[in-house]
């Protein structure tokens, strides 16, 4: 298969970033790692893939305009994927200042880096016409939905929490380097995701890992806020259509169809892991969720319409089914943990 285009691929050591190398590989990319391994970033997560002259890794920082300047420099990217990002809501409220550094001023230097480096290929090159920046973003940015409704690209920005807003800022960054200075951008706001590979902060990994070690499962307020979950892997897969196809300047919303509270979430993690792996005491592993104070400024329910990403990009999903896909997803966590 001849090879598609050099991307530079920024927070590959991460959950999602991970899975979209794994997916730019298998469609004969080249793909170029920049992560700083905070402690969101494993190595492990990409050590499989890496390969001389296929795959690169690049320990550093996105705010590092000398180190964006000097990679750019060096090599013909056809695009950039920006997943890199402090992505914790908890961490957000707690210390805000790393997400205004990373989420913020992080991508001003990408983008800056990107536009010079943009304005400077040669018109006569075939990718001068096709590079494009992609901004990987949440739909956090649209704020809280009540029990009706659903985002779509056309839902007014209402940030909520310090990652959401730092998320915001950098959406509306990306939107003016297009219309201001001619930036090939696109921009994609995706529902939750969970699948192989998420850090135990996050709730669906945090409950199986709590579970098997024992622990509390701890459920915020009456755990009723709604979230809409995506399977990463159909995530990634709308990212690399959207890279593809997607118009430019445009933004897409892909979700999964899979609306659930988080309590319903929690309660199917017990079942299957009283089926599976059944604690010696006999007891349900429901008996040990346990209602924490809620979360400041949690937002009550997300959902998203993808019809724009389906019909423009031919967006479907792979993991129809919840259910079965979570069921996967504790089938993956026992076994890794059970390898440690
Ligand atoms: P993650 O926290 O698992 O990974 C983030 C990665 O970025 C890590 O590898 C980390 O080392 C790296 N990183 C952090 N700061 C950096 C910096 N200054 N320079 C270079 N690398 C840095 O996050 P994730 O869940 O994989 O999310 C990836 C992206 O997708 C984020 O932009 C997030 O906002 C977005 N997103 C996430 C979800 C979700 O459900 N997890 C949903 C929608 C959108």
């Amino acid at each position: 298969m001849t090879q598609q285009g050099h991307l530079f691929v920024t927070g590959a050591a991460g959950f999602i970033g991970s899975a979209f190398v794994r997916k730019a590989l298998e469609q004969s990319f080249r793909v170029t790692i920049l992560d700083q391994l905070t402690y969101a970033g494993k190595m492990e997560n990409i050590i499989e893939v890496l390969q001389p002259g296929l795959c690169e890794f690049i320990q550093g920082d996105i705010c590092d305009f000398a180190l964006l300047e000097h990679l750019f420099s060096r090599e013909q990217f056809t695009g950039v994927v920006h997943f890199a990002a402090e992505s914790h809501v908890d961490h957000s409220i707690s210390g805000p200042k790393k997400f205004i550094e990373t989420n913020i001023h992080g991508t001003f230097a990408l983008l800056e880096v990107a536009r010079t480096y943009f304005h400077a290929i040669p018109s006569h090159q075939e990718w001068k016409k096709t590079f494009r920046f992609l901004h990987v973003s949440t739909d956090e940015v649209f704020g809280s939905l009540g029990d009706t409704g659903k985002f779509t690209e056309k839902t007014p920005y209402a940030p909520n929490s310090p990652y959401a807003a730092s998320k915001a800022s950098s959406d509306h960054l990306v939107r003016a380097w297009y219309h201001t200075y001619g930036l090939p951008v696109l921009i994609t706001n995706c529902s939750n995701n969970y699948g192989p590979r998420q850090l135990p902060e996050k709730m669906i990994p945090l409950m199986i890992t709590h579970a098997v070690a024992g622990k509390p499962l701890p459920v915020y307020g009456t755990g009723k806020n709604v979230r809409d979950w995506i399977h990463v892997e159909d995530h990634v897969a709308g990212i690399l259509l959207a890279l593809e196809k997607g118009r430019m300047g445009h933004a897409y919303c892909f979700g999964g169809a899979s609306e659930r509270t988080n309590l319903q979430v929690v309660h199917f993690i017990c079942e299957v892991l009283d089926q599976v792996r059944p604690r010696s005491d006999g007891r349900s592993y429901a008996d040990f969720i346990e209602f924490v104070e809620d979360r400041a400024g949690h937002d009550f329910r997300y959902a998203i319409d993808d019809q724009k990403a389906v019909q423009e990009l031919g967006f479907q999903r792979k993991y129809i089914d919840f259910e079965e896909g979570l069921r996967q997803t504790i089938g993956w966590y026992l076994q890794t943990l059970g390898s440690r």
